[in-house]
């Protein structure tokens, strides 16, 4: 596969290169120059545990890495679980949890195999690299934990002063080595334009060799088109339509940059046979009213109780844009929106956890309605919504809605005992740059 810039097609890089520049030159997202066909792949796809699936894909994509068996073992030391359907008269909804890895969100899946490769092609080069990565509170926290102690690599995660909760704060802040976490006197998208801009800033690129780990990088976004294959293979068979695709499946996902969603639609475009999509999001709407409307208008985020979506300008759109040859009918004939307010989701988790006794983050909640609401729409369809991250990291929110503390996984309060450590540097690419040549330069 090769990969090239969204805004000019000519360059094209291999997967190597493409993972360590993040960005391309030109400010563009690297994207498949073309899409493989899958097809005889997913036709043959037994169900399996998870690792096995990534193998066969790996192998599918990136014919060049060596040892997809063992790779796909250790990136992924957790895996998904699909929750039995919830059955209703309008359809049925399962829950796909990625929240089982380290830092209890579906990002750890792309973060653990990008640091995988990462590790294994400086090792193989016998370089260096620093990791400059943006958060709004979950990405930082999964790429801190998945490259903590990696060999020949440094962490700078850069997060929004105040604006992520308390526990994604300790997880950014206590691990300590080689990650390091800068407090910003500013927004996520302040976070998210320094780190763009240090990327093409030719002083720092100089000096340092800079990498990216956030959703923009495309070691992180393949990857999770894994468990959508994964999860379809499951369906495929507990459905017991063995030889066919199962019927009139939806995956709802509940998005900010859109990572998530455009790797579900790439594994669409190289052949999975499912229906359509349906992207979630807060009040943060840009991307549905582009469905809606054809016009793309970002503008600065505003802040929600799912936070990890509060976005305004969401890198990944350029991608989605690729993928529909920027027709917007196109685009939105596959992917359906739905948007739901803070007072939504927390009726969401109240009402879930009445009826169900099952307790969902607000992230997760905001796909669930949004899957509930397709649901009474098209009747007869199947969703699988997917729970992108633990209820225990978001304690405040849910236990002010149902009264129950949710327990926290041991991973993570271990971290409440333990001392922050953070450097606070205003919303500027200069107090960005002093800081890295300072230290790395
Ligand atoms: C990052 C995140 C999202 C949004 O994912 P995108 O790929 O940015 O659209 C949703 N939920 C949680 C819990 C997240 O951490």
């Amino acid at each position: 596969m090769r990969f090239a810039s969204t805004r000019n097609p000519s360059l094209d890089v291999g997967f190597e290169e493409a993972v360590f520049r993040g960005l391309a030159p030109d400010g563009g997202l690297y994207h498949p120059k073309s899409h493989p066909d899958l097809r005889p792949l997913f036709e043959q796809l037994e169900p399996a545990a998870f690792d096995e699936t990534a193998a066969r894909l790996i192998e599918a994509l990136f014919p060049e890495l060596p040892q997809p068996e063992e790779l796909a073992r250790q990136a992924f030391e957790f895996a998904p679980a699909l929750t039995e359907p919830v059955k209703s008269p309008d359809g049925e909804i399962s829950i796909l949890e990625l929240f089982h890895g380290p830092s209890c969100a579906f990002k750890d899946f792309g973060a653990s195999f990008l640091a995988t490769v990462m590790e294994r092609f400086l090792h193989a080069r016998n370089e260096r690299a620093v990791i400059l990565t943006a958060t709004s509170g979950d990405t930082g926290s999964a790429v801190a934990q998945a490259f903590h102690r990696k060999e020949n690599i440094d962490v700078v995660v850069l997060y929004p002063a105040g604006r992520v909760s308390p526990l994604q704060e300790k997880q950014l802040t206590t691990l300590g080595d080689n990650i390091v976490a800068l407090e910003v006197d500013g927004s996520f998208d302040d976070c998210q334009r320094m780190v763009k801009e240090a990327f093409v800033d030719p002083e720092l690129t100089s000096r340092i060799t800079l990498s990216s780990a956030n959703s923009i990088n495309l070691g992180r976004l393949l990857p999770q088109s894994f468990y959508y294959v994964w999860a379809w293979a499951q369906v495929r068979a507990r459905s017991g339509e063995r030889a066919a695709a199962p019927d009139r499946l939806h995956f709802c996902v509940p998005s900010g940059n859109f990572g998530n969603l455009t790797a579900g639609v790439l594994a669409w475009k190289w052949g999975l046979p499912v229906d359509g999509f349906i992207a979630a999001t807060n009040r943060n709407d840009v991307v549905p009213e582009y469905l809606k409307s054809g016009l793309f208008s970002p503008r600065p985020s505003v802040a929600t109780y799912s936070n990890a979506m509060d976005v305004g300008n969401p890198s990944n759109f350029e991608r989605l844009e690729a993928i529909f040859d920027r027709d917007w009918r196109k685009m939105s004939s596959v992917i359906s929106e739905e948007v739901v307010s803070d007072e939504q989701t927390l009726e969401t988790i109240r009402r879930v956890y009445e009826k169900t006794g099952a307790i969902l983050d607000p992230h997760t909640a905001v796909g669930y309605l949004a899957s509930e609401r397709f649901l009474a729409a098209h009747r007869g369809a199947r969703i699988i919504s997917l729970a992108t991250a633990h209820p225990g990291k978001f304690v405040e929110v849910v236990e002010r809605t149902i009264g129950v503390r949710p327990e926290l996984p041991p991973a993570l309060s271990r971290l409440l005992e333990l001392p922050k450590h953070s450097i606070p540097v205003a919303n500027t690419l200069a107090a960005l740059s002093t800081f890295l040549l300072d230290r790395y330069g």
